[in-house]
């Protein structure tokens, strides 16, 4: 199944994507995409639901804006420098281990949404990722297990400010947490509709020209060891989102580097989850 959220910044519904493309609505099934949803088995009741309703569903039309895919979650975990190629763009040394970072849940937003540039903007670059949503509350969990407690998949864009990431103080947050920049979807693909997460090509252009292209075969820690190995740190809860991370191709890593500017167009995509777009545009003050 592929769940979409849609309708206007914040007062979202939830949908549905069926196989031939067309968006339903299933609003009157109740509830959000949220921790509550997966929790209490709700894919699995959403799909019973459908079958005996889905002709009371109303069809959702194509120019409708769709939100991120699922409601805001508990927590993002970013896995920072997961394929070997990129780690040598930025300049780093291949972890021994997970590099896990956050991103605040308040950056996130629909697949096609417009992306702001923070307010005195440097080098904001791009990042296509397989994101992983979690179906059932863990910690401690095997990587012989971790694959029971994944809902689905989802693209995600992990927007960076290089100088806040890299040139200040601290921590990566700072570059990772900027208002929009955690674009998510078109849709959240539930995990039987994935044969192997780890067999699909993923890729990125600005303005047309393609400019990160790979495949999550390259990762270098897999999705089970990534799951286990959060979870020996902290309780992944249902919805909560991992990113596992971006393959080469950033700008950072262009001699000279490439970073964004307003009126760019970014689109991505992975192998069975879609395709986003999202234009670039200057920092406005929050109303
Ligand atoms: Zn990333």
């Amino acid at each position: 199944m592929k769940l979409i959220r849609f309708g206007i910044i914040g007062k979202e519904q939830i949908g549905v994507e069926l196989a031939d493309g067309s968006r339903i609505d299933v609003s009157k099934f109740g509830g959000d995409y949220d921790e509550l949803f997966f929790a209490t088995d709700g894919i699995q009741r959403l799909e019973d639901w459908i079958g005996r309703n889905q002709k009371y569903c109303a069809t959702i039309s194509d120019d409708v804006r769709l939100g991120p895919p699922i409601a805001r979650p508990s927590k993002i975990v970013c896995v920072g420098l997961n394929y070997a190629k990129h780690a040598a763009e930025s300049g780093m040394a291949v972890p021994k281990e997970p590099v896990l970072f956050f991103k605040a849940t308040s950056s996130i937003i629909g697949p096609n949404d417009t992306v702001m540039l923070p307010k005195n903007s440097e080098k904001s670059d791009w990042e296509v990722e397989l994101a992983v949503v979690m179906s059932k509350k863990t910690s401690y969990v095997s990587e012989a297990d971790a694959m029971d407690y994944v809902a689905g998949y989802m693209v995600h864009n992990d927007l960076s400010e290089r100088a806040f990431q890299l040139e200040r103080e601290g921590q990566w947050v700072k570059g990772k947490s900027c208002d929009t920049f955690a674009p998510l979807g078109p849709f959240l693909v539930t995990k039987d509709e994935i044969a192997d997460p780890h067999k699909l090509d993923l890729w990125l252009k600005v303005n047309g020209e393609i400019l990160q292209h790979s495949n999550t075969s390259d990762f270098i820690f897999d999705i089970p060891h990534v799951i286990s190995y959060i979870s020996q740190f902290m309780t992944l809860l249902p919805g909560d989102i991992i990113s596992t991370g971006t393959p080469f191709g950033v700008g950072l890593g262009f001699k000279p580097p490439k970073y964004l500017k307003a009126g760019d167009v970014m689109e991505l995509g992975i192998d069975g989850l879609g395709v986003a777009r999202q234009e670039v545009i200057e920092f406005q003050h929050p109303s």
